[in-house]
C-alpha cells in the first residue's frame, strides 16, 4: 500500500514537472536554427529571425522579432558583431532577462571558433563592420563541429532534464557531420587554388577550407558598396590576375558581380551562403552540396 502510494506520489510529481522542457530557442540566422534543431530535436522549438534572402548585417528590430525574443529561453546568433546593428535593441525592447547578454541564455556560435581577420585596431569611420573579426564562420563546415559541441552543452546547462537526448543527437551530428565533410572536401579538391573574386568579404573560411583564392572583394571595405570607379580597378586587377568567377551570397545586390562578370568575361554565382539561401540549400548538409556543386558548376563554364 505504501509502495502505490508512493508510486502514486511520484507520478504526480512528474506530470507536475514537464517531461520535456521544450527550449524557445531565438536563432538569428537560418544556420544557427537548422543547428540547434540538429542538437535540440523535438526537445527545442526554433524560431529563426532571419531568411538567407536577408543580409544578416542589416535587419529591422521588428516588433514581431521583439515579441519572440520576449519568450525565448536562449538566442544563438552568429556573434562577433554581425547582428550589432539589430540584435541589442531587440533584447533591450524584449525585457527578458534570461537572453541578456553574458547569461547562459546568450549563445554566440562565433565564440566557439577562432576568428580571422581580428583587427590590431579599431577604425568604424573606415566602414568596417568586422571590427571583432570575420563573423561568417559557417562558410567553412569544420567551424560547425566545435559550435555543436558547445551548443549541446548550453542546451544541457539551461534543460538538464533532457541532457541524454543533447549529448546523444550531439554525437550522431558529429558523426553524419564527419563523414558530409569528407565527402565535401574529396568533392570540391578541383576547386584548389581556383581564383576567384567575391563581393562581401564573406568568405575567407571557405577559401582556407576549400584552398580558393581571393582576387579581390567587390566591396572596397566590409559593408562598403563600391563605386564605378572602385569597380573598374578591380577589372584592371583581373587583367593582371584573371580569376575564374564572381561570387555573392543570396541575397546580396546583383549588380557588382554583373558588372564584373559582364566586363571581366567570367561566370557570376550566387551561393545560398546560408540555409534557405537557394532552393536547394534545405538544410545544413545540402547547403554545403549546394554551395560546392555551385562552384563547380562554373569552374566547368
Ligand atoms: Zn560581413
Amino acid at each position: 500500500m505504501r509502495k502505490t502510494l508512493f508510486l502514486a506520489a511520484l507520478l504526480v510529481a512528474a506530470s507536475a514537472a514537464p517531461a520535456s522542457a521544450n527550449l524557445s530557442v531565438f536563432a538569428c540566422e537560418p544556420e544557427w536554427g537548422a543547428l540547434s534543431s540538429e542538437i535540440g530535436g523535438d526537445k527545442v522549438s526554433v524560431y529563426t529571425a532571419t531568411t538567407g534572402a536577408q543580409d544578416p548585417h542589416q535587419i529591422q528590430a521588428r516588433p514581431s522579432l521583439i515579441a519572440k525574443a520576449r519568450n525565448a529561453d536562449i538566442t544563438v546568433c552568429d556573434g562577433a558583431e554581425l547582428e550589432i546593428g539589430w540584435l541589442p535593441m531587440i533584447l533591450q525592447q524584449s525585457g527578458n532577462a534570461k537572453i541578456a547578454v553574458g547569461q547562459p541564455g546568450a549563445f554566440d556560435a562565433t565564440n566557439y571558433a577562432h576568428l580571422l581577420e581580428q583587427p590590431s585596431r579599431l577604425d568604424r569611420a573606415e566602414g568596417d563592420i568586422h571590427a571583432a573579426g570575420n563573423p561568417h564562420i559557417q562558410t567553412d563546415p569544420r567551424m560547425l563541429s566545435g559550435v555543436a559541441k558547445a551548443l549541446a552543452a548550453r542546451f544541457t546547462q539551461l534543460d538538464p532534464a533532457n541532457a541524454a537526448t543533447y549529448q546523444a543527437r550531439e554525437a550522431d551530428f558529429q558523426k553524419r557531420w564527419a563523414a558530409a565533410t569528407a565527402k565535401w572536401q574529396a568533392k570540391a579538391a578541383p576547386l584548389k587554388g581556383t581564383p576567384i573574386v567575391v563581393q562581401h568579404h564573406a568568405w575567407i573560411y571557405m577559401e582556407r577550407w576549400l584552398g580558393l583564392v581571393e582576387v579581390a572583394p567587390l566591396e572596397p571595405k566590409p559593408g562598403v558598396p563600391p563605386s564605378s570607379g572602385y569597380l573598374a580597378q578591380v577589372l584592371g586587377r583581373l587583367q593582371a590576375t584573371p580569376a575564374k568567377f564572381a561570387i555573392r551570397a543570396a541575397y546580396e545586390d546583383d549588380s557588382p558581380s554583373n558588372f564584373i562578370s559582364e566586363h571581366a568575361g567570367i561566370p557570376a554565382v550566387v551561393l545560398p551562403f546560408t540555409v534557405g539561401g537557394t532552393e536547394s540549400a534545405k538544410d545544413l548538409f545540402s547547403l554545403y552540396d549546394d554551395t560546392i556543386n555551385r562552384m563547380l558548376g562554373a569552374l566547368k563554364k
